[in-house]
């Protein structure tokens, strides 16, 4: 199948031929149909199936200039990267329309973004805090919103905007398509969908947990963190194939960590990204690894759900994520496009369990390979991973200050903590209570 196959238009089948796109994935062939019917649809799409252009395409195809300029079409996505991604494919899409597109976020200065915008959009696509501030501010009219996406529902959700979509959703008119798009269909979700949208039709890029067939997985069993950093330094020295590598770790603090220690092994080969780091930055690290100029990118799972670089040649799971359908997030972003990918999971004793899950969610055993052996076995562990000490709980008493003293208490004022227990407090009430032989014999 071919995008000619789709009820396409000109402008769309040109600017398609310029991005050299040829055939449509599966969610993309699936839910054109469905959106250009009209009806409301939740795409289960994970990132890196299309789903962007899946929920593009019919969306360009059924839009008709106005001279209003206010946005027709409403794009919210939960994080800035997502936003500039989802313009950029909307501005190759739209190339040869008179379609304009913009794409407002926080965190940059909102009488700039307000400015712009003032100038007429016809498509946006922004972050769901900073549309609200548009809106309230004024700029943001969303009367003319006839078609809504809201991407990475589950992402959202687990972001905390519930409740800035919901308040969206009243800005907007009540005569509007809805299409959503979420990774994982839970019962946030779900509940989400029973609450605000009218009985979507869902379409499936992929029965969610099903691997990737063509993403070669692997687990090397390592005792502890400290291990992990020694044998990530072992194989990114020894396998030049590793060419650009995503490296996911689920904190903060790990990610700096182990980013200072790779950088002191292969200085300016490595960058970072997690939430504490600033736009700019981002933006940048991101940057000069998709242009090769470094070779690693460390990232935290929400910032780099939604990021695109193409030919990741390995994801590398420095540790595992809590939850299995995460695990599918990331290595998903190797072995695009057709193409094989390799995904690796440094896996310690402290993550057997995690392990076993993804494997039941899976379906299948990973297979285990073995640490080689120069890697430096560290015994060291790290503050998370030292067992908990049990203190005893000892009360040391205070001697009373003087008698009389400023602060001292009136008397009633005086909060004693006594014990009365459940059954003493029932007692006092109900007086003694009946045996059951007595209760028995009242029967
Ligand atoms: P997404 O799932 O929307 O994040 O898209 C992932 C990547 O796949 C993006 O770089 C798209 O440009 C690319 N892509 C989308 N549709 C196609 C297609 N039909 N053929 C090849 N690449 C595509």
């Amino acid at each position: 199948m071919t995008f000619k196959d789709l009820n396409l238009s000109n402008p769309l089948w040109n600017a398609l031929d310029d991005a050299s796109l040829v055939h449509p994935t599966s969610i993309q062939s699936r839910a054109y149909p469905v959106v250009m019917s009209g009806r409301d649809v939740l795409g289960i799409a994970q990132t890196g199936t299309g789903k962007t252009i899946a929920f593009l395409l019919p969306l360009l195809r059924m839009w008709t200039f106005t001279k209003t300029r206010h946005p027709q079409i409403l794009i919210i996505v939960p994080t800035r990267e997502l936003v500039v991604q989802v313009a950029d494919e909307a501005q190759k899409l739209t190339k040869y329309m008179n379609a304009v597109v913009k794409g407002v976020y926080g965190g940059t200065n909102l009488k700039t973004q307000a400015y712009e915008l003032a100038e007429g959009a016809d498509v946006l696509i922004g972050t769901p805090g900073r549309l609200l501030d548009l809106a309230y501010h004024g700029t943001l009219n969303l009367r003319a919103v006839k078609k809504l996406v809201i991407d990475e529902v589950d992402e959202m959700l687990a972001l905390g905007f519930r409740k800035q979509l919901t308040d969206i959703l009243e800005l907007l008119p009540e005569k509007r398509q809805n299409l959503l798009f979420s990774a994982t269909l839970s019962d946030e979700v779900d509940e989400m969908l029973q609450e605000h949208f009218n009985n979507p039709e869902v379409v499936e890029a992929a029965p969610p947990g099903t691997p990737v067939e063509n993403i070669t997985q692997s687990v090397y069993r390592v005792p502890n963190s400290n291990t992990k950093v020694n044998l990530l330094k072992a194989l990114l020295s020894g396998q030049k194939e590793m060419s650009r590598v995503l490296v996911f770790v689920s904190t903060k603090n790990l990610a700096d960590t182990l980013y200072e220690r790779l950088q002191e092994a292969m200085p300016e080969q490595t960058g970072i990204i997690h939430s504490n780091k600033d736009q700019n930055y981002r933006f940048n690290a991101v940057r000069q690894f998709k242009e090769g100029n470094t070779r690693v990118l460390i990232a935290t799972d929400i910032i780099a759900r939604g990021i695109d670089v193409e030919d990741v040649s390995h994801v590398v799971n420095f540790d595992l994520p809590d939850q299995p359908e995460d695990y599918i997030h990331r290595i998903g972003r190797t072995g695009r496009a057709g193409k094989n990918g390799v995904a690796i999971s440094l896996v310690s004793d402290f993550e057997t369990e995690l392990l076993e899950q993804i494997e039941t969610f899976l379906g299948q055993k990973t297979e285990v390979l073995a640490v080689p052996q120069d890697v430096e076995i560290s015994v060291v562990l790290t503050d998370s991973e030292m067992p908990e000490v049990k203190m005893k709980n000892i009360l040391i008493k205070l001697p009373s200050g003087p008698a009389g003293a400023f602060h001292e208490k009136k008397e009633k004022n005086q909060k004693q903590n006594i014990r009365v227990s459940h059954r003493q407090k029932m007692r006092e009430k109900y007086g003694k209570p009946k045996t059951r032989g007595q209760k028995a014999k009242k029967k």
